[in-house]
């Protein structure tokens, strides 16, 4: 599992959980050496059930559909005949909006977490926004991990979805140099496009990247099936696979396992650290768990929080 992968670049989020474009390079160098590269073919026999994957086989996925994929992963995918699955949410190219999730990788790759804590902290008391769940405990560390976290919950959890957009407006405005144009952080749908004409795989990761298992049951019916319906018209084809957003296994319920399920879609990847192994595919194709590459050989040089 890959998010930010990028060479030298003016725009944020930088050093934020980003993979340098070298330590990539020298990931794909070292994964091809050493495990076997599923084809797509392989893959999609593996999901139905036609063959188990092998021990050593490894299939490359990059979530949230950043402009990264197609300037610094493409070219380095193609120059080595390999393939992968893209997982984009729909929001950015269908509403031309900027989602939250990095909205806030923006800001806490650009300035230090206390002081952005602070900021959220005044806005939320001035606007009077009500908070869901009880963030009370959220409160008390004040280093910048801590501080970090707590940013990070508060926007993610405990604002209201419909106040979560305003708060960030506000902030960014504190905070000019987290402001980026949708069209420099995601990909367009010709580049979307570019993708799957390169042979790569895309799959849905909703429309605006909640936290499904904080949503009603309509909701997240709404998110699942509007982006697979909204991915499949730009592309002109079927997109049967699908990562949760987050993915942790407080990311989603058994529940939007089953809307998944019922939306038509055949596999779907979670973030939950581990191998997806012959009894995953088995078992529970709609829950593979995945590696985050920021954990593997070469892949921890650039991890850094501000
Ligand atoms: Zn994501």
């Amino acid at each position: 599992m890959y998010h930010y992968v990028r060479g030298e670049t003016p725009r944020p989020p930088s050093g934020y959980y980003h993979l340098d474009i070298g330590d990539f390079r020298a990931q794909l160098d070292y994964l091809r050496d050493e495990f076997t590269m599923l084809s797509e073919a392989t893959f999609r026999r593996c999901l139905r059930g036609e063959q188990s994957p092998p021990t050593d086989g490894i299939v490359l996925t990059f979530d949230d559909g950043l402009a990264d994929h197609h300037e610094w992963v493409l070219p380095e995918l193609r120059e080595r005949g390999l393939w992968g699955v893209f997982f984009v949410p729909t929001a950015p190219l269908v509403y031309g909006r900027r989602l939250p999730v990095q909205r806030i990788h923006s800001l806490v790759s650009e300035y230090p977490g206390p002081e952005l804590l602070d900021a959220l902290d005044e806005i939320l008391e001035a606007a009077d926004i009500d908070l869901l769940g009880d963030v009370r405990s959220m409160y008390e560390g004040r280093d910048t991990a801590d501080s970090v976290r707590q940013f990070k919950h508060l926007l993610n959890r405990a604002v209201p979805d419909h106040s979560v957009s305003g708060v960030l407006d506000r902030l960014e405005g504190q905070f000019p140099a987290a402001q980026t144009d949708v069209s420099e952080l995601y990909l367009s749908a010709s580049q979307l496009r570019d993708l799957s004409e390169a042979g790569m795989t895309i799959g849905a990761h909703t429309v605006t990247h909640p936290v499904l298992s904080d949503l009603p049951t309509a909701a997240q019916r709404w998110e699942i099936r509007a982006s697979r319906r909204q991915l499949s018209a730009l592309l002109g084809e079927p997109v049967d696979l699908f990562a949760y957003p987050y993915g942790g296994a407080e990311s989603y319920t058994d529940r939007t396992v089953e809307l998944v399920s019922d939306a038509g879609f055949t596999g779907a990847f979670t973030t939950v650290d581990g191998d997806a192994d012959a009894t995953e595919f088995r078992e529970t194709p709609l829950t593979l768990s995945r590696r985050d590459c920021a954990n593997v050989e070469h892949g921890d040089a650039t991890f850094s929080l501000p």
